[in-house]
């Protein structure tokens, strides 16, 4: 019967909704001892400039590495961390380390390679948010240009008011300051050219686009065009095949990022990577174009 058909189709959703809710209430549990136990690690994948064959870059991207659950990704806690305000916390454990991997790279002598933060739409209502990230710089001895704040176009829209005064000191500061997820929100055209912002960062909805059209690819020209008119920079993000490369090529997009070129790395691989960073870069598109 119709009812009990019903009946079967709630009690599989209560089953669902249960296991989820108590899922969620167990990281929330969980949180504070994973931070004091250093179960957060931090993952940087590079950014590459293909016109020049280089690393230009890293985004520094959180894992949570739990005893019985296994590696947990972002996209499973962040969303939760993000209603219950934690994340302001994690965010700035991150910043640290961040800060204090690059500091170590300097000690080294290694490159000073900028590496780009997440920057959750929580932090911009963070009255210390100015002070604590140049404590950061401070404390490790690192240039404002070095630490570049990822903000998500979501975060802009939502509270365009609070984001030019929050990041316009910011960027003030000497923060370069990307807009994340580019083309996924709801932001105007008359809106961007008014935003407190450095580079843009394309969504991969864009490079992913499948099948590819002639519009599509005119869609992502365009883009790249008004970027290079407002004087923005553009990262092409989730770049996985030679194809997409090419097509970003030919508009004139060299910055990208993507599993083409690497995975997210824990720190220690990701400096193997650094230290082979040309070679790298130069496998990575061998063979997908003829020198020029
Ligand atoms: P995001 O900042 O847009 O980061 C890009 C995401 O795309 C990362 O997912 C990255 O691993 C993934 N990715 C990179 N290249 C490719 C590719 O070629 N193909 C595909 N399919 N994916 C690719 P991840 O690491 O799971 O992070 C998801 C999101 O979680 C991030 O999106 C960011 O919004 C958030 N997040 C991660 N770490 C932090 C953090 O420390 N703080 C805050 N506030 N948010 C974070
Ligand atoms: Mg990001
Ligand atoms: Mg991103
Ligand atoms: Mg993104």
């Amino acid at each position: 019967s119709i009812k009990g058909q019903y009946k079967k189709y709630f009690a599989y959703y209560d089953d669902v909704l249960r296991r989820k809710l108590l899922k969620e209430q167990e990281i929330v549990d969980s949180m504070e001892s994973a931070l004091n136990l250093g179960q957060f690690e931090i993952y940087l994948q590079p950014k590459y400039n293909i016109r020049y064959s280089r690393m230009d870059g890293a985004e520094a991207l959180v894992r949570w590495n739990h005893p019985q659950w296994g590696q947990q990704s972002p996209a499973v806690f962040i969303p939760l961390f993000e209603r219950n305000g934690f994340i302001t916390r994690l965010d700035q454990y991150v910043w640290e380390k961040v800060c204090a991997v690059m500091c170590d790279w300097e000690n080294r002598g290694m490159p000073p390679l900028p590496v780009s933060v997440n920057v959750s739409r929580a932090d911009i209502y963070n009255v210390d948010l100015a002070d604590i990230l140049t404590g950061l710089l401070r404390k490790y001895a690192l240039p404002a240009a070095r630490l570049h704040l990822e903000i998500t176009e979501s975060a802009y829209t939502e509270n365009p008011r609070q984001i030019i005064e929050t990041v316009s000191n910011l960027r003030e500061l000497g923060f370069v300051v990307e807009m994340d997820d580019f083309g996924s929100g709801y932001s105007s055209l008359h809106m961007l050219h008014k935003m407190p912002v450095d580079v843009l960062k394309l969504d991969m909805k864009f490079i992913q686009n499948d099948p590819v059209t002639p519009v599509n690819q005119e869609i992502m020209r365009f883009i790249i065009n008004l970027a290079d008119l407002m004087s923005l920079d553009v990262v092409a993000e989730g770049v996985e095949t030679a194809e997409q490369l090419e097509r970003l090529r030919e508009i004139g997009c060299d910055c990208m990022q993507g599993y083409f070129f690497s995975k997210p790395l824990p720190v220690k691989e990701f400096e193997l990577l650094m230290e082979s960073a040309d070679s790298a870069v130069q496998n990575a598109y061998a063979g997908t174009h003829s020198d020029d």
